[in-house]
């Protein structure tokens, strides 16, 4: 028996949704497909920690090793209020296609906490993250699992997930964790290599139709570490900046907004871009974030969180392409009316996958005990994603497929062929 084409079953993850339907396309054998589906495994911890006034407060973490076949589990950290189990164990599965699709040698897992990070003081956060890392710090590991940074993580959380980690060694171990610091054993580059691989997927996507982002009107959500390396790399090339918005509402300016202004005003701590003094602000409110969208636009760059665009917002979007700098912004609605209007979207597991190859990259370095270059750093991430762009484009065009469609099928076969191999206890 082969399984079955999925419904569109709303209480499915947008993910386990595109494994189903990978699964039923590859007509995998019965049961091949729930085991790749479901997590290696899911721990669940308790962090207890006292506040800086003495009060004690207790926050819930996760950590999700989705897929360890093909290597150690390797995924993000996130700290966000809407953190939870599902969303875990979903982002999880998300980076197992990445790092498979990539043909980096790693597995996917994802981690994260139920905590505002904005709302705690620098000394309650690295609380918060070393009583974490003591939880799950039998999982962790070079060999076993090495997190990264995610949304609301930084290379100073690293340090301290790499800090505690080595303590309960007894000796520094810089490999356990990726987006570290360069003092500690980071990678030159890793700062901007989720956007350099956005705007790299953005301009593979438009040298496809014979044309490039030289000149194009670009709009993006989100103005964090992808966001923010994304428009700075894009003006680069020569695009325009056209609309940005955040939590904070939306700012648009039709010559191009100023993107060094912004990052400026970014780095001296606004809030959000509605507060830099830079082009028009044109809403504000975060039920306004996906209005940018609406904006007239060759390229939009959804660099925010999950599900930030729905049928509704897919309807109002004006870009000929979009790419998903984010994870899941596109519910499976969306992606449907995106399609039936001929609009090339460029999946997250391809199109952020910057991220994690620059990890890759910076888990070489540590294992080698060498520094690489940053010119090196960088050409060796577009390389990567050139190649995977290759195969990818060279599937769908075959296979007539959607680069949606065509990501999570190579993705679930390439897990699919290493279970198949390792043979019993896959
Ligand atoms: N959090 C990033 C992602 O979602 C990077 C993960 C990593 O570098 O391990 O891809």
């Amino acid at each position: 028996m082969t399984s079955p084409e999925p419904t569109a079953d709303q209480s499915l993850t947008s993910v386990e949704y595109r494994m189903r339907e990978a699964g039923a396309w590859l007509q995998l054998e019965d049961g091949v497909i729930e085991n790749l589906i479901a997590p290696r495994r899911v721990l669940e911890v308790s962090i207890p920690i006292r506040r800086d006034d003495g009060t004690r407060v207790r926050f819930t973490g996760w950590r999700v090793q989705h897929n360890i076949t093909r290597g150690p589990g390797k995924g993000g950290i996130r700290y966000h209020p809407s953190v939870n189990r599902e969303e875990t164990v979903s982002l999880a599965a998300a980076m197992s296609l990445k790092t498979a699709l990539m043909n980096l040698p790693l597995g996917g897992a994802k981690g994260g906490i139920a905590v505002d990070p904005k709302l705690l003081s620098p000394r309650e956060l690295e609380r918060v993250t070393r009583r974490y890392v003591s939880e799950i710090f039998a999982f962790l590991g070079p060999d076993k699992d090495v997190p990264a940074p995610d949304v609301g993580t930084n290379a100073q959380v690293m340090a301290w997930v790499m800090d505690q980690y080595s303590i309960g060694i007894g000796h520094a171990v810089p490999g356990v964790v990726t987006g570290k610091p360069l003092a500690l054993g980071g990678s030159l580059g890793r700062d901007s290599a989720t956007g350099r691989g956005v705007v790299e997927a953005a301009s593979l996507a438009c040298q496809t139709r014979g044309t490039s982002i030289e000149g194009k009107r670009i709009v993006i959500q989100g103005f964090g570490n992808v966001g923010m390396w994304a428009a700075r790399l894009a003006v680069g090339w020569g695009a325009r900046i056209v609309g940005v918005s955040d939590v904070g509402g939306v700012i648009a300016s039709e010559k191009g907004l100023d993107v060094d202004a912004l990052v400026i005003a970014k780095q001296q701590g606004i809030e959000s871009v509605v507060d830099a003094g830079v082009g028009e602000v044109i809403a504000r409110g975060v039920e306004h974030s996906a209005d940018v969208f609406a904006l007239p636009s060759d390229i939009a760059l959804p660099c925010a969180l999950g599900d930030a665009i729905d049928a509704r917002e897919a309807g109002l979007l004006t870009a000929k392409y979009v790419i998903e700098g984010a994870n899941g912004p596109l519910t499976p609605a969306a992606d449907d009316v995106l399609n039936d209007r001929g609009v090339i979207v460029v999946p997250d597991i391809f199109a952020n996958a910057g991220g994690v190859t620059c990890s890759y990259l910076e888990q070489c370095q540590n294992y080698a005990h060498l520094q690489w270059d940053e010119d090196e750093v960088n050409a060796s991430v577009v390389s990567t994603m050139r190649s995977a762009f290759k195969r990818l484009h060279a599937f769908s065009e075959e296979h007539s497929l959607s680069y949606r469609r065509a990501a999570s099928v190579l993705g679930v076969k390439a897990l699919a062929d290493a279970h198949q191999l390792r043979g019993l206890h896959p």
